[in-house]
């Protein structure tokens, strides 16, 4: 599927579940186009002396709930339409579980892996000097998102205070500690799609000590919900990153392979000529495979479109939890859902990351930071809540868990539209006078 697709699938279905959840076509007809898209091109002076020239985007998708709110990502495949789906999904995230947000997304086209980190601070504080106006602690916050992490965080935000001469933390979220970042916000996006999990295999009566789990993208949201379930007895049976995967049926310890990742920045390198490889007999797979595993739980944790109606006939796995953004295209999606697989959607699953965020720019306003603690049991708080709704609305309307999740963000997204007045009241009010 072009990347062209991916916005046209993700408008797709907000139809048709907008159509069959009776969601009244204003509110639809509101998540039809993005409110402003910004195009840049960031001139960045590379360590040889040349110039380079990146594309850079940002889409604020929506803004009925609150400014918009989303992640920067930096890839080779990064595209408008891309940023454009990504930031409907946000949309809907931030509906989902509660948070006074509309959803942004943002995006730089370039291989981060191939820039050197003083290049890499260029070309992110490039990404600021085009994008001053168009962001800001009020308007639209941006975050860590696909190869983009807190130290860059650090750099753009130091880039807006440095424009706009200003204090601005809450502008990012997903700072360093020592920035004005929040304690827990690293972790949390492995730990929302963790508390999500937990509660599906409560309510489904499944032992956790009993399930093998596969993760593809062992990123930062991947390691630390492969590191969660893990604790809670899982056996992390296949972990992969973009170059390929391993498979060991007695699972793999996800804390030394994180390290050594850390060390040799490939997971299949550690396997073979460093330490880990010694401590378990594994298999190497490439993506595909991992996707095929004969597990019980499924975690794509990389990147959108991996499974499609190709490969879906070859998915076993009953439950899967998305912790990528839009990792299953709809014609996929029918398929699995006709074989009664659970899929736990992105919308909801990786929602923890951005619940965070919210904690962190709530402590930057008030200039007051919280313990991990409080962090932790807000977030577990909020996850579990927003669970336990979607699953009700699954129920009671015999729905898939993406249909409920969308369904109940269209609620909400609806009941702030309303707000203003509706078509009928406006109506009535002509013919009282
Ligand atoms: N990039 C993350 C996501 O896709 C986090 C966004 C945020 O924290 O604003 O949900």
């Amino acid at each position: 599927m072009s990347r062209q697709d991916i916005f046209q699938d993700a408008l797709q279905r907000v139809r048709e579940i907008g159509a069959d959840a009776g969601v009244a076509p204003e509110v639809i007809a509101e998540l039809m186009h993005p409110k402003a898209m910004l195009t840049a091109t960031l001139p960045v002076r590379m360590d040889d002396g040349s110039t380079r020239y990146f594309v850079g985007y940002r889409c604020r998708y929506n803004t009925v709930l609150g400014p918009t709110k989303g992640g920067v990502r930096y890839h080779p495949q990064v595209t408008q339409a891309e940023v454009q789906a990504l930031a409907l999904w946000m949309t809907i995230k931030c509906a989902v579980v509660g948070l006074p947000y509309g959803g942004a997304k943002g995006g730089v086209n370039v291989q981060p892996k191939e820039l050197s980190p003083l290049e890499l601070e260029r070309l992110s504080r490039a990404y600021v000097r085009a994008m001053a106006d168009f962001i800001g602690p009020n308007i639209d916050i941006p975050a860590p998102d696909v190869y983009t992490n807190a130290r860059i965080m650090g750099w753009m935000m130091d880039e807006y205070e440095a424009i706009h001469r200003v204090r601005a933390p809450g502008v990012i979220t997903g700072k360093p500690i020592a920035l004005g970042g929040s304690l827990g916000r690293e972790e949390a996006t492995g730990r929302g799609a963790y508390l999500v999990t937990m509660e599906l295999i409560r309510r489904q009566g499944l032992d956790p000590k009993q399930l093998r789990v596969a993760v593809q993208g062992l990123g930062n949201a991947g390691y630390h919900v492969a590191r969660l379930l893990q604790l809670e007895g899982m056996r992390i049976v296949a972990l992969s990153d973009s170059r390929g995967g391993i498979h060991a049926e007695q699972g793999f310890d996800v804390d030394s392979i994180w390290k050594e990742k850390q060390s040799s920045r490939r997971v299949r390198a550690v396997y073979c000529a460093q330490s880990v490889c010694e401590l378990v007999e594994h298999q190497q797979i490439s993506n595909q495979e991992l996707l095929g595993l004969d597990v019980d739980i499924l975690i794509p944790a990389a990147l959108e479109g991996v499974i499609t109606p190709d490969n879906v006939d070859q998915v076993r796995a009953p439950y899967i939890i998305e912790v990528a953004n839009g990792p299953i295209l709809s014609d996929a999606e029918s398929v699995l859902l006709e074989r009664g697989t659970v899929i736990v959607p992105d919308v909801l699953a990786n929602a923890g990351g951005v619940t965070v965020s919210y904690f962190e720019w709530v402590q930057n306003r008030s200039g007051y930071a919280w313990t991990l603690d409080e962090v932790r049991e807000r977030l577990a708080e909020v996850m579990t809540r927003a669970f336990g709704e979607v699953w009700q609305v699954a129920a009671d309307e015999e729905r898939s868990l993406r249909s409920a999740a969308y369904a109940r963000a269209f609620r909400r997204i609806g009941d702030a539209v309303g707000a203003h007045g509706t078509r009928e009241y406006f109506q009535e009010g002509r013919q009282q006078d």
